[in-house]
């Protein structure tokens, strides 16, 4: 029987080809490797933090704009903060479901230490209900029905060191839900000097944000699209609460990107995409890269098709156009869009095939050839 020491090393460097696009679940392909004592027989006991006693041995839950009210013996929205007697306890608080290594390309996060990996944990649950999810195993699912393993922050931080990690990446699922465990780990990989970066919603409260800005190093927030009714229909979620995080981490000053899924007749109209990069321009500024990606039929959206090419690049063009001087193609390896560009003189800066990166060129964080400076994180 493999010790669990082994165990991690395998699902750490076993990356293949089939799993790059998504989450690597534990109760998946790497289930093997869970016999014996990898697999955690427990859910946490860990007391969650940002809830409010209230009378009936009721809780209310101050993490995210839900702001759920839960009964005793039952749980919040998304499945992992549960109500025991009156105390709130965060259920998969060190209890990984997923762990990786991953470009950091991948997450996408174009403008944070390219060509380096992002040691990639995740936990069950969401705050959201996307019928889109590539990994709805993982987001969508009550913790004690997928396999997880018993992983401590000091544990992650400590693995994400071990396998040359330059940062730990909260991802696939939603890290927001699993705030405590991100929190604790963040820290522990801070004291190791190794970064951390959120992949997330961005469907937070402002008081939980502002205690992560203190930990985390890069953010990526899928910004789902620019209308009410996308985000309510196909989302599950709220448009508004989203624009007053990515507002706060501009205020924050840490630095982040935004993906966009582009879904065929859904949210991908010129129109649409023509007032969101407006908005992100007019409130985060024109350096915020924006990395339009392409959809492929999954989960609950079968009946649509991948989204065009042709589609990804009016995105692009239409971003640019409105003054947004980073934005990129994803899922489309080899497009020339997924590369990055000096805003002032258009060198090619950074030249990318999918996660792979041919060159990259930037010096000390400026363009070589005109001394424009390329916001980011560069070392
Ligand atoms: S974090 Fe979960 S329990 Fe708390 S308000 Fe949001 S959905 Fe509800």
């Amino acid at each position: 029987m493999e010790s669990r020491r082994e165990f991690l090393g395998k699902v750490v460097k076993g990356a293949c080809l089939a799993c790059m696009a998504s989450a690597l679940p534990l109760g998946g392909k790497a289930f093997s490797y869970l016999q014996g004592s990898a697999r955690a027989a427990t859910l946490s006991d860990h007391e969650a933090m940002y809830y409010a006693k209230a009378a009936n041995n009721r809780v209310d839950c101050k993490l995210c704009p839900w702001q759920c009210r839960v009964v005793d013996g039952t749980r919040g929205r998304c499945n992992v903060r549960e109500n025991r007697g009156g105390t709130y306890y965060a259920l998969t608080y060190g209890k990984a479901c997923t762990v990786h290594t991953d470009p950091i390309e991948k997450k996408p996060l174009f403008h944070y230490l390219p060509g380096t990996n992002a040691f990639s944990i995740a936990t069950a649950g969401c705050n959201f209900g996307c019928e889109f999810c590539q990994n709805w195993e993982i987001s969508q699912a009550q913790p004690e029905d997928i396999s997880n393993v018993d992983m401590p922050p000091a544990e992650v931080a400590r693995l994400a060191k071990e396998n040359g990690a330059r940062s730990i990446a909260y991802t696939y699922s939603e890290p927001l839900i699993f705030f405590e465990y991100m929190l604790d780990a963040a820290r522990a990989a801070k004291e190791r000097g190794i970064g951390s970066v959120m992949i997330s919603n961005g469907y937070v409260r402002k008081e939980p944000m502002k205690e992560l800005c203190g930990a985390l190093s890069a953010v990526k927030i899928d910004f789902k699209g620019f209308t009410d009714k996308y985000y309510e229909d196909v989302c599950h979620g709220q448009l508004r609460p989203v624009q007053d995080t990515l507002v706060l981490l501009k205020e924050a000053g840490i630095w982040f990107e935004m993906v966009v899924l582009l879904i065929p007749t859904l949210n991908d109209s010129q129109g649409e995409i023509r007032e969101m990069s407006g908005w992100v321009k007019a409130n985060l500024g024109p350096d915020v890269p924006i990395h339009f990606t392409r959809f492929y039929p999954t989960y609950k959206m079968l009946n649509l098709p991948p989204t065009p090419i042709r589609t990804l690049e009016m995105a692009r063009n239409t971003a640019m156009e409105e003054g947004i001087n980073f934005a990129y193609v994803g899922n489309l390896a080899g497009h020339e869009g997924e590369s990055t560009y000096c805003p002032s003189c258009k060198t090619m800066l950074i030249k990318r095939i999918g996660y792979y990166i041919e060159f990259n060129k930037i010096k000390d964080g400026s363009c070589p050839s005109c001394s424009c400076r390329i916001p980011g994180v560069w070392s």
